[in-house]
């Protein structure tokens, strides 16, 4: 048997509907966040989730309506009161035998309320009612119909009606007419999902689900709870990671190569550390080298608080794969990390004859061209950089480890453009935002995850005290006695959205005030300090030279000066946790005790205050991955669209996590039992796919 069916109406455009035109079509694209009108799809009107209803279905007398309350009246026409003068309303009044009702408007003419409210006839209206000069009134009808008398049968119109998100000049009539419309073109589809499943949940079949969201028999339809959502939910889900399932199935397809290296050489290396590594490194360290040295391609994800000691762990694994003569490509997020990395990795691998080269947008055009030939031809072993690294120039003679440093700031797209660049490499991911499992799992499907779950030794928790702004004063005396006894401090300037020139300025300023009242020991770095000006910068403050660092986020991700023990954070109301985190992590680096001060402009509002009330109470990474998860939903931790992050319109991670796991556990079993998705379920399957924009999975696919 063969299933026939063509999702095609489904990804048909928006302007296929009828009353679609360009301007529609456009501000369709704006309200479902598309790139396009031309990309918007029909289906992407059927993903616009309800956010309320509005219950039509309270029926009463007049003499029973409620004051400031949707319901729906049954009058008959006695008569038409009109304006008096410009401006004032008309209005029809009717009745019903137990009192007058009045049914008001600001616009419209005679002739079109006589037309609709014939005096004598009967005519059912649904809105917001409120009582006015002893009568109950409604001003424009929501809905409105002609009947027959008192007793006519209610239809759709007056029951439950979806309240959706709308955006200038699109409004819910014109919207729920082309819900309807678009529900009109769902055709027959083949069941994608497992069969018991469905059963066991109970779940409607796609088709039934996304008419049951659109149109509610109930308010607990639109919930995420109600079998419809979650049906539609495990759909998106199953298909997000049935895309990573493939994707990784054929990654792991280019098969690694198993390498081998001299160990002596490795515990040579890890000898010159300043330091002997920790329990939890020495374990990622012990995993990564099985998957080097085995035939499969390494996929893993180094998961570590800030100051766990990532870097150290890559270097090793870069170590070990040049041992076997394979080169290793290590991506920064910033420029300034890139910087950092390179002169960790030189220093204590050039010694050990192992070519380090740092690849930026900002190193000199010499520089560059010998790091390219020296990667080619194979006389270069670790290239260290940005952005970079991806141009299709750089090439290398056998790259065998990717190292990806803050993942969250790459896309999934980016990641694999930098592997394809060694058919044969592992890689390496490494985090320092605490990544709940189910967000591992939502954007990185079955990774391999190592995690450094114990710190350096002697290091101590940051103490966090949350300080109004108006005592900045007495912050600024504390910070000066500090810096005369020796200690070194971060003071972090909020980003100021949308407004570089500002952020700079305010930037400017605590540079100059901290100067007048710190001495010349204060440095300043921003997004727009030139390269070799910050690099100058940051190591004056790593030598001392500079005491007090002020700067806008950049210090964010990666900046690691062991002895700072300081962290100001001004206007810690604007940001969120995982980045006060982060800033946090800056300090407590070294074995002396380190102070967080999140200086706040009150009042502070109760996400704010919960916040910093969560800072201060906890220095685990992952409690507060948690919190922050619960305070900002999943979508900003995950990144945003363009990062290549997963963005679901159906499923919410708060409420569909277990589904997610049974979504993760089926798309495997699927890519294991029916890898080219071949089988009758296979087939529906590759539809799911698609209507779900799975596109690099479905390339995958036909690449085999
Ligand atoms: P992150 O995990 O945030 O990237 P880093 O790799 O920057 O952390 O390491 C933070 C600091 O801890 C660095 O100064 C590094 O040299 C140091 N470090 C790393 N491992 C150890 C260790 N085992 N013992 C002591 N210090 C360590
Ligand atoms: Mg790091």
């Amino acid at each position: 048997m063969s299933v026939v069916f063509d999702i095609g109406p489904l990804t048909a455009p928006v302007n296929r509907l009828q009353g679609v035109g360009p301007a529609r079509a456009e501000r369709l694209a704006h309200l479902l966040d598309r790139p396009s009108a031309a990309e918007t799809r029909v289906f992407d009107i059927l993903s616009h989730c309800p956010v309320g209803v509005i219950d039509r279905r309270h029926r009463v007398a007049v003499a029973e309506a409620p004051d400031r309350a949707i319901a729906t009246l049954t009058v008959k026409v006695v008569r038409h009161e009109n304006a008096r003068r410009p401006g004032a309303p008309s209005r029809v009044i009717g009745e019903d035998g137990t009192g007058e009702l009045a049914i008001v408007f600001f616009r419209g003419g005679e002739a079109w309320r006589l037309g609709n409210y014939p005096i004598g006839e009967w005519v059912r209206v649904s809105g917001l009612v409120e009582w006015w000069e002893g009568r109950p009134q409604i001003v424009h009808p929501d809905q409105f119909a002609k009947v027959e008398g008192p007793d006519a049968p209610f239809d759709a119109r007056f029951g439950l009606e979806p309240i959706y998100p709308l955006t200038q000049g699109l409004t819910a009539g014109v919207l729920s007419g082309l819900v309807a419309a678009a529900l009109e073109k769902i055709p027959d589809l083949p069941e994608w999902l497992d069969g018991p499943l469905v059963k066991r949940e109970k779940w409607p079949t796609f088709a039934e689900a996304v008419a049951a969201i659109h149109r509610p028999e109930d308010a607990h339809d639109i919930s995420p709870d109600a079998a419809c959502r979650q049906r539609l939910a495990y759909d998106e889900l199953l298909a997000s990671q049935l895309a990573l399932a493939i994707v990784r199935d054929r990654e792991r397809n280019h098969r690694g190569r198993a390498r081998r290296w001299d160990d002596a050489m490795i515990a040579a290396i890890e000898k010159s550390l300043p330091f002997s590594l920790t329990a939890s490194q020495r374990l990622s360290l012990a995993e990564i080298a099985g998957d080097l040295a085995a035939e499969h391609r390494m996929i893993r994800l180094v998961q570590g608080d800030v100051g766990s000691g990532k870097t150290v762990v890559a270097l090793l694994a870069a170590a070990m794969a040049a041992g076997d003569g394979g080169q290793t490509a290590m991506m920064a997020p910033t420029d300034l990390v890139a910087r950092q990395h390179y002169e960790t990795l030189s220093n204590i691998l050039e010694p050990h004859g192992i070519r380090v080269r740092l690849l930026t947008g900002r190193i000199t055009e010499a520089e560059r061209a010998e790091a390219i030939a020296g990667l080619a031809d194979g006389s270069v072993t670790i290239a260290v950089g940005t952005h970079a690294l991806f141009q299709s120039a750089v090439t290398f003679r056998d790259l065998a480890l990717v190292v990806v440093d803050e993942q969250h700031r790459f896309g999934v797209h980016q990641r694999m453009a930098l592997s394809e660049k060694g058919p044969h490499s592992d890689l390496l991911v490494m985090t320092a935002t605490p990544i709940p499992r189910t967000m591992v799992l939502a954007q990185f499907g079955d990774m391999d995850v190592s995690r450094l779950t114990d710190k350096p030794a002697g290091r101590q928790p940051v103490e966090t005290r949350a300080v109004a702004l108006t005592n900045i004063d007495a912050v600024i005396e504390r910070l000066a006695a500090a810096v005369a006894r020796g200690e070194k401090a971060y003071w972090v300037c909020p980003l100021v959205e949308d407004n570089e020139a500002s952020e700079l300025e305010s930037a400017v300023n605590r540079h100059r005030i901290l100067s007048k009242r710190v001495g010349d020991v204060v440095g300043l770095v921003h997004g727009k300090t030139p390269t070799a000006e910050r690099e100058r910068i940051m190591s004056a403050f790593k030598d001392g030279q500079i005491a007090v660092l002020v700067a806008t986020t950049v210090v964010e991700v990666g900046v690691d000066v062991p002895d700072a023990t300081i962290m100001v954070i001004e206007h810690a109301e604007r940001f969120g946790l995982s980045q006060l985190h982060q800033l946090r992590g800056r300090v407590g680096r070294g074995a002396k005790a380190s102070t967080c001060l999140l200086l706040y402009k009150a009042p502070l509002g109760a996400i704010a205050r919960q916040r910093l009330d969560t800072m201060r109470a906890t220095n685990d990474g992952f409690r507060i991955a948690e919190d922050d998860l619960k305070l900002r939903g999943e979508g900003e931790i995950l990144g945003t669209r363009q990062s290549g992050a997963p963005s679901f319109r159906f499923a919410d991670l708060e409420h569909h996590a277990a589904l997610l796991a049974i979504a993760s556990d089926d798309a495997r079993l699927v890519v294991a039992t029916d890898r080219n998705l071949e089988r009758e379920r296979g087939k529906a399957l590759r539809a799911l796919l698609t209507l779900f924009e799975r596109r690099r999975a479905i390339e995958r696919l036909r690449s085999g």
